[in-house]
């Protein structure tokens, strides 16, 4: 919405500036001098008066200026009137004559000599004068400025010249390279999408029984999780042409080009049937029409784009063999007539993948690069959960480059954890110096969530504790492995998240008596999960199993951009305000309960945080279990 917005005001503003100049050339033609007719008589008396100062003579008519002080009657007309309103004094001082035939030059002429009046016979063209400087170039800069900004609008005056021209990609089979084979962890997608290059191939086969075959078929998931490689496999499956175009390339500035561009696209398709058509990024151009409530005068491009697109999916049937495929990682923003039956009826859901999926996902791009004997992909997939298949990939690549810079032959299975953490917690700033005054309290802030996600029941095993600085926001960090991919959580586990979550601010409480601002980030989480621990999951006794301001309406207008008004009442909000706050508080209560008994290993541990930076594995746990001396028995 936001570029958009953008385009829209400049837009307007080229508006704006046509507006402006067209209207100085008015100003200025309104304005201009206007030669004024009068008699030849009055034009002799004048030249006796002395009040000529100059006159152009041709066969038909003579063409003069008075001398400045002489004054004409005022011309008739909208300029006078406009020059009269402005405050212009006096009438014109040009003025034209008729000359009458017959009456000799050389009497004229010795006349004007008599009265030193400058005169030359050659006309002043003033009519064609006039059409240059009034009309041809103020049109001429306007037009000049009017593709600059276009231009800098981002190429748009050359598009405007070819408009609605479809920017689809078409692809051959033999282009493509990717298969199904570089899918990996999205089986049922992968089934689905089969099925539909085997529609493509076998029409036949599945019209037998009187089948009809879908005619849009939506792919749903977060970012990152193969949507657009899934499209570009299906490309190279498919044994036919395939137009990819991205949703954003039809939106233009020019009303009337997206939709252009979609009727473009289905014709060329129809064409080339049997064929696929694929539209990238779909919440682009679908997104719900309701909620465009547009900057200038309602979001008409895209509309019409949708509108368009709409038609068209109506307009021709399957049987043709023309199937469109599209992507969105917002479903939830689309319009609803794009997802009724006999358009985007199918929807296929490409999640995250589970740990089997991620094992597969990184067997593939671990093709790509050397693996030393012996580094356990699987690990690397445990200890990766809700991470999608283009983290895992980044996640690959960051391992090969920290093994090349290392000098290795091959990737080991530490350049893929340290690759995990940097993948989750930025890239390590080892460069950022930290006082000592700010190690030792970070120390004891991450200390305090390993002891803390080590003494309630529910936790993840913390199997690492680190004080280097990641990142521009984590000055440490508590890794916690999770044992296994959870889908579900209960309330107890929930509440343990949450003290985890607060041992580190507790943990600076108990060792200096105040806390520092490094732990807002964990008071936000904090809050996070309490609040939708009350007004989700329905785990607050006071409010009961109903949830707030999550309704599907609400979920709508949230998408479209619009404001939601709350769906409970002011009252409601202050209990949901208290529940919220008393968990938290609780929590608190509890962590300071926990570390309050374990300050002992709090101090040793950040003692020796501080000068190792990091503790980890089996030394770790056994630290955290309160052995006191089995880090320093580590280190000798
Ligand atoms: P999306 O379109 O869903 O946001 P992409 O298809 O653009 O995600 O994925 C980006 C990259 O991540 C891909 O090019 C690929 O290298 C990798 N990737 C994502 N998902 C998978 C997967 N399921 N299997 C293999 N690689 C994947
Ligand atoms: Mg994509
Ligand atoms: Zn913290």
């Amino acid at each position: 919405m936001k570029p958009q917005l953008k385009q829209r005001t400049q837009f307007s503003l080229v508006y704006l500036i046509i507006a402006f100049i067209v209207l100085l050339m008015v100003q200025s033609w309104l304005l201009a001098p206007r030669a004024v007719e009068i008699p030849m008589s009055r034009f002799l008396q004048l030249l006796r008066e002395d009040k000529v100062e100059k006159v152009s003579l041709t066969d038909k008519e003579i063409r003069g200026v008075l001398k400045p002080g002489a004054l004409l009657p005022p011309a008739a007309g909208p300029g006078e009137r406009v020059r009269q309103l402005l405050g212009s004094e006096g009438g014109p001082a040009v003025f034209t004559t008729t000359r009458i035939p017959g009456v000799e030059d050389s009497a004229l002429v010795k006349e004007l000599e008599q009265h030193r009046v400058e005169f030359s016979g050659k006309i002043e063209t003033t009519l064609l004068r006039d059409l240059i400087f009034g009309w041809i170039l103020p049109l001429g800069v306007m037009v000049g400025i009017w593709l600059f900004l276009m231009r800098r609008m981002g190429g748009g005056a050359t598009q405007a010249l070819s408009f609605g021209r479809s920017k689809a990609k078409i692809y051959d089979r033999k282009e493509l390279k990717t298969t199904f084979a570089d899918v990996a962890g999205v089986d049922e997608a992968k089934a689905e999408l089969v099925e539909v290059v085997d529609f493509l191939r076998n029409p036949k086969k599945y019209q037998r029984l009187g089948g009809r075959i879908p005619k849009g078929v939506l792919l749903v998931g977060p970012p990152g999780t193969g949507k657009t490689l899934l499209a570009r496999a299906v490309a190279g499956e498919a044994d036919v042409p395939f137009f990819f175009m991205s949703g954003s390339e039809f939106v233009e500035m020019f009303v009337g080009v997206g939709a252009a561009r979609v009727r473009d696209l289905f014709e060329q398709a129809k064409e080339k049937a049997p064929c696929i058509i694929f539209i990238d990024e779909l919440d682009a151009i679908g997104k719900t029409r309701a909620g465009a409530v547009g900057f200038v005068g309602g979001h008409d491009e895209r509309e019409q784009t949708l509108n368009q697109l709409l038609a068209e999916m109506d307009g021709f049937d399957s049987s043709k063999g023309v199937i469109i495929m599209a992507a969105t990682n917002r479903p939830e923003v689309l319009d609803a007539a794009l997802l009724r039956a006999g358009r985007f009826d199918r929807q296929v859901v490409v999640d995250k993948p589970d740990i089997n999926g991620r094992e597969a996902i990184l067997k593939i791009h671990a093709r790509n690069v050397t693996l030393a004997p012996g580094v356990e992909l699987r690990l690397i997939a445990a200890r990766t959960p809700g991470f999608a298949g283009a983290d895992l990939a980044n996640i690959v690549n960051e391992a090969a480059l920290l093994a090349a810079r290392k000098g290795k032959d091959a990737v080991e299975s530490a350049d893929l954890e340290e690759a995990i953490d940097r993948v989750i917690a930025g890239l390590e700033k080892k460069s950022r110096v930290l006082s000592e005054k700010e190690r030792d309290i970070v120390a004891h802030h991450e200390m305090g969530h390993a002891l803390v996600a080590a003494s309630v029941e529910h936790a993840d095993p913390v199997h690492k504790v680190s004080i280097i600085p990641r990142g521009i926001a984590a000055l440490g960090m508590t890794y916690q492995r999770p044992v296994e991919d959870r889908y579900l959580l209960t309330r107890s586990e929930l509440e343990d998240r949450i003290a985890v979550m607060l041992g580190g601010r507790v943990a600076e409480e108990i060792v200096y008596g105040e806390v520092s601002t490094g732990a807002h980030n964990d008071l936000d989480r904090a809050t996070e999960v309490a609040r939708l621990m009350v007004t989700r999951y329905g785990m607050s006794e006071r409010l009961g199993p109903l949830t707030f301001g999550n309704d599907q309406r609400g979920q709508f207008l949230r998408g479209a951009g619009l404001p939601v008004e709350r769906d409970y009442s002011e009252e409601t909000a202050r209990v949901i305000d208290e529940e919220v706050r008393a968990i938290v508080e609780r929590s608190l209560a509890r962590v300071r309960g926990i570390l309050g008994g374990k300050k002992a290993i709090l101090l040793r541990g950040a003692d020796e945080l501080k000068t190792r930076e990091t503790l980890e594995g089996d030394p770790l746990r056994r630290l955290l279990a309160g052995e006191l001396e089995a880090v320093k028995e580590e280190v000798r």
